[in-house]
């Protein structure tokens, strides 16, 4: 264990409302984290995930609303509070002309810690990122996935409560991007509050306990993905494509689902019994067709709507 804490991790938004000249990104989103547990910002691109950690940190000033973060007012006491958070930027700002050992030691500073305590972490800090041997390598000779462990690594020097991650997988290949998970759950196991934006639906299904779904501002809907999943969506999808062939028998295929939804060509028909629709189609052996299980990208498209963003 960590030891006990006095100050229980907790995040607390309330009628949040932010404008960027006469846009307004927020419109007035509210929501509460216990301790603990991961949360996943999901939106499309747009919805307000940045402007929300950004209001969190109280690296900008909201228009409307209030936030605590444990415990304390941002952005009143956001110094203060930002003393237990741990950061993971969209885009990495590691220094180039720096070593990792550098990067670290330069970040710790800024929390007010001493240089031998820096380094006494470093270790423990390597193993996690699996960067050890590389403690005083040039950030230049690092691979995409090792600037994003270390940038994980070092949003840890300070030993935080809380950590938000903006995207923290994005551009990152299939491996690196199951490593970052794993890493995330290891934190997890050891007690931290974690608080993550993504568009990647399989991320949010696989990683998190609790889902917010963002979007044009304003947060849609809470909840366990499973749970949202099962309370919004019938539970069997059948995803036919091709465009001819679905339009001239959409009808028929209706009458055989709970409900469709076209997205360019391919149908959508959910179901809580698939087979008959299964029947039709069957014989029909020029037809392309899937037949799984209602996941998070259903509940999404269902809960805000087919049409692209920006
Ligand atoms: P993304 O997935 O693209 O990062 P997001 O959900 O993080 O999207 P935000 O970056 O919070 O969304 O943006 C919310 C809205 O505010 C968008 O309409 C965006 O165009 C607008 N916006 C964000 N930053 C600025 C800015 N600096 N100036 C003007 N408008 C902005």
């Amino acid at each position: 264990g960590r030891g006990a804490h006095l100050i229980e991790a907790h995040i607390e938004v309330d009628g949040l409302k932010a404008y960027y000249g006469q846009t307004q990104a927020l419109h007035g989103v509210s929501f509460a984290l216990e301790h603990g547990g991961i949360t996943t910002l999901l939106g499309a691109n747009g919805a307000g995930k940045t402007t929300t950690l950004r209001l969190l940190l109280g690296l900008t000033r909201p228009d409307g609303g209030s936030i605590s973060l444990l415990g304390l007012p941002v952005p009143q006491q956001a110094r203060e509070a930002r003393l237990k958070v741990g950061v993971v930027p969209q885009v990495d700002s590691l220094d180039p002309d720096f070593t990792v050992t550098e990067n670290l030691l330069v970040y710790g500073r800024y929390f007010g810690l001493k240089d031998h305590e820096i380094r006494a972490r470093i270790p423990a800090l390597l193993e996690f990122a699996e960067l050890e041997g590389k403690a005083d390598a040039g950030i230049e000779s690092l691979s995409g996935g090792m600037k994003r462990r270390l940038t994980l690594a070092r949003a840890l020097v300070n030993d935080p409560d809380v950590i938000f991650l903006d995207e923290p997988t994005t551009g990152l290949d299939p491996q690196a991007r199951h490593m970052m998970w794993q890493r995330l759950r290891r934190l997890l196991s050891e007690g931290k509050t974690i608080l993550l934006t993504t568009h990647f639906m399989e991320e949010a299904e696989r990683l998190c306990d609790r889902l917010l779904i963002m979007d044009k501002g304003r947060a849609v809907t809470t909840g366990a993905p499973r749970d949202l999943i099962a309370e919004h969506i019938e539970p069997h999808v059948v995803e036919i494509y091709g465009d001819h062939e679905v339009r001239a028998r959409t009808a028929e295929y209706a009458a055989l689902c709970e409900r469709q939804e076209l997205a360019g060509e391919t149908l959508f028909c959910y179901a809580k019994d698939p087979q008959p629709l299964l029947d039709v189609l069957k014989p029909q052996c020029a037809l392309r067709y899937l037949h799984r299980p209602a996941n998070l990208e259903d509940l999404f498209l269902k809960l805000t709507g087919r049409e692209l963003r920006e």
